[in-house]
């Protein structure tokens, strides 16, 4: 079985994670996309609320599942038994970052766990959770950076945030 992982904040998911996710479940028989639960990060929304918004988006890909973990990836990917992680890349900028935390997954698993790279569908090269939140913030319009459903939790959020 070709299984993958694909990893992340997804806080929240955006349409250039859900590109991610198509074309990645087209090329393994099996994904687990996972939101890390990162305490250190001040997240927008709970992990679980993130991986409800992630089962919703993905309900019609029926080799897509959505999870969530905590502590390092080569330690769950062993307890799921899966050898190769997902990762988006954007720019230039997430190459750095990217590619030493790849080394270290594998460097860590002594192998066992490799990376793979989508490049960023174009129209999605600009696109990333951290500006969704601040357009949000600002009652900008996100409808083409997160689905329709997506923009009304994010709204919904930021107005309890101010309360
Ligand atoms: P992180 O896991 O670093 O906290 P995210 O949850 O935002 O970051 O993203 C998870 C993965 O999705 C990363 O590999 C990131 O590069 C990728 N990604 C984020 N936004 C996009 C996008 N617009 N197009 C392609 N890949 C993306």
């Amino acid at each position: 079985m070709n299984a993958a992982i694909y990893p992340g904040s997804f806080d929240p998911m955006t349409l250039g994670h859900l590109d991610i996710i198509k074309r990645a479940a087209r090329m393994f028989d099996d994904l687990t996309v996972s939101v890390l639960d990162n305490k250190a990060k001040n997240a927008l929304f709970s992990v679980e609320e993130r991986v409800s918004i992630l089962k919703e988006a993905t309900k019609d890909l029926d080799n897509v599942t959505v999870d969530s973990f905590n502590g390092l990836l080569i330690d769950y990917a062993r307890q799921k038994g899966v050898h190769i992680s997902v990762r988006g890349l954007r720019a230039i900028t997430d190459f750095e970052y990217e590619l030493q935390t790849a080394q270290t997954n594998r460097m860590l698993s002594k192998g066992a766990l490799d990376t793979v790279f989508l490049t960023t569908s174009l129209e999605y090269a600009y696109l990333s959770s951290s500006s969704v939140k601040e357009i949000a913030a600002f009652e900008g319009d996100i409808s083409q950076c997160v689905p329709g459903f997506v923009a009304e939790l994010v709204y919904e959020k930021m107005r309890e945030k101010k309360l």
